[in-house]
C-alpha cells in the first residue's frame, strides 16, 4: 500500500476569532439538514467538519460561503470578522468568497472550466480586480509554483483535461489563494485522489496554513485526514454537532460513541497505514432523525432514556480554547 504520512503540524494555539457560527440552521424543501450548529475557527488553526455522508458537514460549510442550493434556506449567524454573512447583501458576499475566504471544492473536474487554460482560470480573480496584465501572469506563475505546479510556464496554458487529478486539485488551491484569503475551506479536497496523491495534497494544505498563517475550514469523512490536518474538530451526525473540541484530544479520547466509533474504525487515526471501514448501520436522515438521541439505534452504548430524550451539547471537559463539548448522556462514560 503507498505511503499516505504527511506532516503532522500542530499550529500555535491562538484564541483569536476569525469566524463564528452560532446557531447555523440550513432547511431544504424535504426539511432541515442542518440544526443549530456553532462553532468559532480560530485565526491560523484548521476546523475539521468531520460526519459521514449526509450528516450536515458539507451544506454547513457552504452555508458559510453563500454556496448552498437556491431552495436551500440559512438561519443563525455566520460572523466574519465583524459583519453577519448570512445577511450580507450577495454582492458584498460574493467578495468575501474569493477575495477574504477562498473555497477548494470537492471534484475539481467539475470545478474548473474546461475550456478555459488553466492560467486564466487561477488569474480570473486578478482579472476582475482590474489588476494589470504583467502582475496577474507573474502572480499565476508564482501561484501555480507555490502549490507545486511543475514547470508553471508551460502549465499555466494547459486546459484542465490535459493534467491529472492531483494537478487539478493543485489548480483549484492556487485559485483559492489567489485573493490572497485569509481563509480557506476545503470540501473533502482529497476524495476523487488516489492515495498517494491524496498524501501529498494534504501536506501541500498543512504547508500553506503553517507557512501562510491561514485559517482552514477542512470536511471529511475520513478520521486520517483529520488526525493529521485539523486542529479544531466538529463531528457531525443526523445534521447536528455531537462532539468538537481540540483535534487530539477529540480524536484520542472521544466524548461521544458515534465520535469513538469513527475512530474505532480506524486503528490508529495517527498510523499511517489505517484504513477506515465504513460503520455499520445506517446513518440517521436528518430530516426524519429517531426520537431522542438521533445516534441511538446505531450506539452500543444507548440505554432507554436515550431512544426518548435528546440530548443536550455540553461542556464535558476544561482547557483552551475551543471547549469540549458532547451531546451524549453518558459522555463521561465513553472513554473510560
Ligand atoms: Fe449513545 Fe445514548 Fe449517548 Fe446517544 S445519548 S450517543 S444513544 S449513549
Amino acid at each position: 500500500m503507498a505511503d499516505q504520512s504527511v506532516a503532522v503540524v500542530t499550529a500555535e494555539r491562538s484564541t483569536t476569532p476569525m469566524l463564528e457560527v452560532t446557531g447555523l440552521g440550513v432547511t431544504l424543501p424535504a426539511g432541515v439538514v442542518v440544526d443549530r450548529v456553532s462553532f468559532t475557527v480560530l485565526a491560523g488553526r484548521t476546523t475539521g467538519l468531520i460526519g459521514e455522508s449526509g450528516s450536515g458537514k458539507t451544506m454547513t460549510a457552504m452555508a458559510v460561503v453563500g454556496l448552498l442550493p437556491d431552495a436551500a434556506v440559512a438561519s443563525g449567524q455566520v460572523r466574519w470578522k465583524s459583519e453577519d454573512l448570512l445577511t450580507a447583501p450577495e454582492r458584498r458576499r460574493r467578495q468575501v468568497r474569493g477575495r477574504e475566504i477562498g473555497v477548494v471544492f470537492q471534484d475539481p473536474s467539475a470545478a474548473l472550466d474546461p475550456i478555459q487554460t488553466v492560467g486564466r482560470q487561477v488569474g480570473e480573480i486578478l482579472r476582475r480586480a482590474g489588476r494589470p496584465r504583467a502582475e496577474v501572469r507573474a502572480r499565476v506563475l508564482e501561484l501555480l509554483a507555490r502549490v507545486g505546479l511543475p514547470e508553471p510556464e508551460r502549465q499555466a496554458g494547459s486546459y484542465p483535461h490535459e493534467l491529472s487529478g492531483g494537478m487539478r486539485q493543485r489548480v483549484m488551491i492556487a485559485i483559492a489563494l489567489a485573493g490572497r484569503p485569509e481563509l480557506v475551506i476545503a470540501d473533502e479536497p482529497t476524495t476523487a485522489l488516489d492515495v498517494t496523491t491524496q498524501a501529498r495534497i494534504l501536506a501541500l494544505l498543512a504547508d500553506l496554513r503553517e507557512r501562510e498563517g491561514l485559517a482552514m475550514i477542512l470536511v471529511s469523512h475520513d478520521l486520517r485526514v483529520m488526525a493529521h490536518v485539523a486542529d479544531d474538530v466538529v463531528v457531525m451526525y443526523a445534521g447536528r454537532v455531537c462532539e468538537q473540541g481540540p483535534a487530539r484530544a477529540v480524536l484520542d479520547r472521544p466524548h461521544h460513541p458515534y465520535t469513538r466509533a469513527l475512530a474505532g474504525n480506524v486503528p490508529a487515526v495517527t498510523s499511517r497505514t489505517a484504513i477506515a471501514e465504513p460503520l455499520p448501520g445506517a446513518p440517521a436522515s436528518p430530516f426524519d432523525p429517531p426520537s431522542g438521541c438521533p445516534f441511538h439505534p446505531r450506539c452500543p452504548m444507548a440505554r432507554a432514556r436515550c431512544a426518548t430524550e435528546v440530548p443536550a451539547l455540553r461542556e464535558t471537559g476544561a482547557g483552551p480554547a475551543p471547549r469540549r463539548l458532547s451531546a451524549c448522556h453518558f459522555a463521561e462514560e465513553v472513554t473510560p
